[in-house]
């Protein structure tokens, strides 16, 4: 824990009242080391000709007349600013909000923001959650790998399948699971898929990797069916995957042989990059389509997922992304989201799966719209096959016990 004295504070403001209020309740909180600036070059100047990457914390009102905060924002950029941001501001939550993702966009971390007039204590509370640099979590930069590495890995058998379940929200029952990979690395220990999937893609492994996790998926289908445990499994695809006709046969073909029904196999698409030539991989989810694979449209809503694949493409199900799922249910902003995303999923006939589903709220949300299905962290992380069945008991538990409840009835 860092004593506050310690921590180096910039107030940077237009108004002088702001700044000397700002000022006195920071010293207040025992945090003296506070320096005040009422306009962004006065603030760049000093910040330049500071030892050690600047202060540690910058109070940042957003509304000034001559450099606004972002445009600020853009000029600590430049500086390679080390330390932290705090964002005061008069505007509205949906304006902070954007202000903190444009923020972080920049690499810059955001503790937090205020609104005018500010409370000591969320100031206070704010602050206290700096943290120096060496004990942020996180650690190190994440790790690249190189092709060679990832292709070794394939070979070797290093990635390993974990799978997160999708339950249904009106009875709580299991419906099926995302096949999630990762890579089990012997020195750096389990590395996520954002870490290696944009490589595999870019190396032209995914095809390799894509048909290690399909074919890892169907065997366990075909074990947790002998187990009396009859799942959907889901698999990511990348639209890499749907260059050529190699692909549609390999699915048709493991599928049938393990006796495991197209209908229980789903393929969840997105689009990682733009596309040159969209004939084939139309071709080939028509096709798969035809043959009765299930189809998802994946991280719906954000810019690798759009109106024009849901038009051209006949997809069973949408999936709306986390993004716009968890906090839905007391944010206007994410609610509008996710409510025209469900409506259109409804239109269409589709079958909808919130993702992030992360606490009770979420499945409040997903339970009075009707979601269709659940996935997240309040039902389960991804996890090892072996973990499942303990899984499975528990949850029914705590459905029976705790989650469908009739409203007004609990607590
Ligand atoms: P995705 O398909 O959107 O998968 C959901 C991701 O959200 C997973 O991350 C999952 O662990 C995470 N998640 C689950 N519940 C929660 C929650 O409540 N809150 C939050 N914040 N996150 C949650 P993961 O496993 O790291 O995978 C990241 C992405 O990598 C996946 O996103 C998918 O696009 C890609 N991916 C994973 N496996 C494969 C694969 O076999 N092939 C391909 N092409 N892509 C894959
Ligand atoms: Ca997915
Ligand atoms: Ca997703």
């Amino acid at each position: 824990m860092v004593e506050r004295s310690a921590i180096r504070i910039l107030v940077l403001d237009d108004e002088s009242f702001m700044l000397k209020l700002l000022n006195r309740v920071l010293v207040n909180a025992g945090f003296t080391d506070v320096t005040l600036f009422d306009n962004g070059q006065a603030a760049l100047d000093r910040i330049t000709g500071m030892q050690g990457g600047g202060p540690d914390v910058i109070l940042l009102d957003l509304n000034m007349p001559v450099m606004d905060g972002i445009e600020f924002v853009r000029h600590l950029v430049g500086l390679k600013y080390q330390g932290s941001l705090i964002l005061v501001s008069g505007e509205d939550e949906r304006m902070l909000r954007t202000a903190e993702k444009l923020v972080q966009a920049h690499h810059i971390p955001i503790l937090g923001y205020l609104h005018k007039p500010v409370k000591p204590d969320a100031l206070a509370a704010l602050v206290e959650q700096w943290a120096p640099a060496s004990s942020v979590e996180g650690g190190p930069a994440k790790k690249a790998y190189s092709a060679d590495e990832l292709r070794a890995a394939i070979e070797n058998g290093e990635l390993i399948n974990y799978y997160q379940p999708k339950v249904s929200v009106a009875t709580g029952e299991i419906v099926g699971v995302e096949t999630l990979v990762r890579w089990r690395h012997p020195v750096d220990g389990i590395v996520f898929p954002d870490q290696f999937i944009g490589l595999a893609e870019s190396a032209g492994l995914i095809d390799a990797l894509t048909r290690m996790v399909f074919a890892g998926a169907i065997e366990q289908a075909k074990t947790w069916r002998e187990a009396q445990l009859p799942l959907r499994v889901a698999v990511n695809v990348s639209m890499d995957n749907l260059a050529s006709l190699d692909f549609l046969n390999f699915v048709a073909e493991l599928t049938a042989s393990a006796g495991i029904s197209p209908q229980s196999v789903v393929l969840e698409v997105t689009e990682t990059k733009l596309m040159q030539d969209t004939r084939a991989p139309l071709e080939i989810l028509t096709r798969l389509r035809l043959k009765r694979f299930r189809l998802s449209i994946d991280d719906f809503g954000t810019g690798h997922s759009s109106l024009a694949q849901l038009r051209d493409i006949p997809f069973d199900e949408l999936k709306i992304d986390q993004g716009f799922v968890h906090g839905a249910l007391v944010d206007e902003t994410l609610r509008a989201m996710y409510d025209a995303s469900l409506s259109l999923a409804r239109q269409l006939g589709m079958e909808v799966v919130a993702e992030g589903v992360a606490d009770r709220d979420d499945w409040e949300l997903l339970r009075q719209t009707g979601c269709d299905l659940a996935q997240g962290m309040f039902m389960s992380r991804p996890m090892l096959p072996a973990d499942l069945p303990g899984w499975v008991e528990s949850w029914r538990e705590r459905v029976r016990t705790e989650l469908l409840v009739a409203e007004g009835a609990k607590e």
